[in-house]
């Protein structure tokens, strides 16, 4: 069996040797020593100083919209995955929908003017597949505007736009270290900003709005994270680049494989350093993705279709038509990646699709143009030949 991902995972001893520093200490949570040493890694390996570790992708994105104090309406993507917008509705806000670029996938700054009201207060972006938006762009409109921008960074652990990690930017960038993504601490996420300010907010948030032991600065919720998930984190730290690495190589792999096929990639963004998060694929149909999706699910090879459906069209938001993203996700499918991947899996997979791709609908005679012959009746002529 072949699922779209698979987590990476560490030498198990490696593991223990943490969990057995966790059993000398007793201290499994609340901002521990290895939650500690994880966050100094982070802010060492991403060149970022201002983060922090909490206990999911989707908590670390309803902490920036409390954090920044937005309320009304929120500009937003509809190709994401639903945390996305699942977290504006959850803050008391309301999506607005930007439609995407065909290229790309992310939300359009073009169209963005166009969706901004009296109520609009914020950007909240995704990064599609780890390909960073057209930053400098929003971060133009969001200035003009006066509006707070988030970004939606789940997919971007590892890549760098303009030579610094993608989580530098925006007024708060998260992510997500949930099992399926690239670099992960089982369940996790985490907040990065500039401001000082804005993480000691964060920072109080996380464990109940608590700035002593018996203080309050303000309404908290518990977004924190603890020792077992932290050490997890560190032991996955050291082997990411050969994550990354591996990832790349798959991903040459099937852009050679696939170079022929009824179908495009999401065009990269030309100053980044991408971190193969993803492999998706824009077929030319959705006929050929669902014929696809069927043919590798019989060998036992699943995709999966991130993202469908557009987020625009969930029953609990005000439901927009979104032209392109409407279309893209009807086509969209993402083929395995994951870091145990074998080039040889690989090969069979684009086999499949290339067969599919490569196959000719048989034409069926009409039936006036089948000369009958008494004996053959009961056989059907297709294409000349005799079944
Ligand atoms: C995974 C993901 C999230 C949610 O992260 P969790 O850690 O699972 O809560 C949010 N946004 C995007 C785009 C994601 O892919």
């Amino acid at each position: 069996m072949i699922p779209v991902t698979k987590p990476f995972l560490p030498k198990a001893e490696d593991f223990k040797r943490y969990v057995d520093t966790i059993w000398e200490r007793q201290w499994l949570t609340n901002n521990g020593p290895l939650l500690n040493e994880l966050e100094l890694k982070l802010q060492e390996y991403l060149g970022i100083k201002h983060l922090l570790y909490v206990s999911n992708g989707t908590i670390a994105i309803q902490l920036a919209i409390k954090a920044l104090g937005i309320q009304g309406e929120v500009i937003t993507t509809p190709f994401s995955y639903v945390a996305t917008t699942s977290s504006i509705v959850w803050e008391g806000c309301t999506p607005v929908y930007v439609d995407i670029d065909p290229e790309t996938f992310n939300i359009d700054p073009a169209k963005i003017e166009a969706a901004i009201t009296p109520e609009t207060t914020a950007i909240l972006a995704t990064h599609v597949y780890g390909n960073p938006c057209d930053i400098d762009a929003i971060q133009a409109i969001a200035d003009k505007h006066q509006l707070k921008v988030i970004y939606d960074a789940a997919h971007c652990f590892g890549t760098t736009y303009k030579n610094k990690s993608v989580f530098a930017y925006g007024d708060i960038s998260t992510a997500s270290f949930h099992a399926t993504k690239l670099f992960h601490t089982i369940e996790g996420g985490a907040v990065f900003t500039k401001s000082p300010k804005l993480l000691k907010i964060m920072a109080g948030m996380r464990n109940f709005g608590h700035n002593g032991p018996e203080s309050f600065s303000g309404p908290g919720i518990n977004a924190k994270n603890c020792e077992f998930r932290a050490a997890m984190g560190l032991c996955n730290l050291k082997h990411i680049e050969e994550i990354l690495e591996t990832r790349r190589k798959l991903s040459y792999h099937y852009f050679k494989r696939l170079k022929n096929i009824k179908g495009k990639f999401p065009k990269l963004n030309a100053d980044m350093d991408y971190n193969f998060a993803y492999f998706p694929v824009l077929f030319d149909s959705e006929v050929l993705m669902q014929q696809c999706m069927k043919k590798l699910e019989g060998a036992k090879i699943y995709c999966r279709r991130y993202f469908y459906p557009s987020l625009s069209s969930l029953h609990y938001v005000n439901q927009t038509a979104m032209p392109i993203c409407d279309d893209v996700v009807k086509r969209i499918l993402c083929l395995p990646l994951y870091h145990t991947l074998t080039t040889a899996d690989l090969d069979l997979i684009c086999r499949l699709i290339m067969r599919v791709q490569n196959y000719q609908e048989p034409v069926l005679l009409k039936r006036k143009e089948i000369k009958t012959n008494p004996a053959d009746n009961n056989l059907q002529r297709i294409n000349g030949h005799t079944f």
